[in-house]
């Protein structure tokens, strides 16, 4: 079969070329991996997404993202669930709608991890596929990997926009022909009131 053309051409301000990539599911990791293997990269995908509602969904994302890392022969890491330390932050606001002060909270928790877990494997980059998503604040995203960067030290983030340059385009193909579960909402039991089948996170 013939390769895919190269869609990005990644020139990071770093050296490093293992890193790690905290990863949410499948689907918004399609592009990402595809896109850092065609550049040369070694990514660690790292699952750590204990907002994930309810545990058979946790379970059929978790799967679907192995099958793809196993597929790709890319090393793929299971987080802790961490479900208590994740309500208890995020529940005084769940009211609060998707971009809210709940999501800054959700993202600080996942991206502290991520970035815990790059230090213990000693890699100096981590990055998160949660910025490929159209519902989600890049701002937010970025501001909760700075807390994380501050707050844990060692690894930084590589603040790259991955819905940009085509990725998201190559995402939806990528789906289309992988045949992956796609969600319809983003995956804490607040978001399944704004869950739609149009809504792929
Ligand atoms: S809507 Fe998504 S990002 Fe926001 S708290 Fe829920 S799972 Fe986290």
């Amino acid at each position: 079969m013939q390769e895919p053309k190269k869609i990005v051409e990644l020139n990071p301000p770093f050296a490093e070329r293992k890193i790690l990539l905290h990863a949410c599911c499948a689907p918004c990791s399609l592009a990402i991996l595809e896109c850092l293997l065609q550049n040369g990269f070694e990514p660690v995908v790292f699952y750590f997404n204990p907002n994930i509602f309810p545990h058979q969904e946790y379970e059929k994302r978790k799967a679907e993202l192995t099958r793809h890392c196993k597929e790709l022969g890319v090393e793929f890491i299971d987080g802790d669930c961490g479900r208590d330390e994740w309500l208890a932050a995020t529940s005084p606001y769940k009211c609060e709608p998707e971009r809210g002060a709940r999501c800054l909270e959700c993202f600080k928790i996942r991206l502290c991890a991520s970035a815990k877990k790059a230090g213990e494997l000693g890699l100096k980059i981590f990055t998160t596929t949660l910025s490929s998503s159209r519902w989600k604040s890049f701002g937010q995203i970025c501001a909760a990997a700075k807390f994380a960067e501050e707050k844990i030290g060692g690894a930084k983030f590589w603040d790259f926009n991955w819905k940009k340059f085509g990725l998201s385009e190559r995402r939806a193909e990528l789906l289309k022909s992988g045949n992956y579960y796609n969600q319809t909402y983003c995956g804490c039991e607040y978001s399944m009131r704004n869950s739609a089948p149009e809504k792929s996170v």
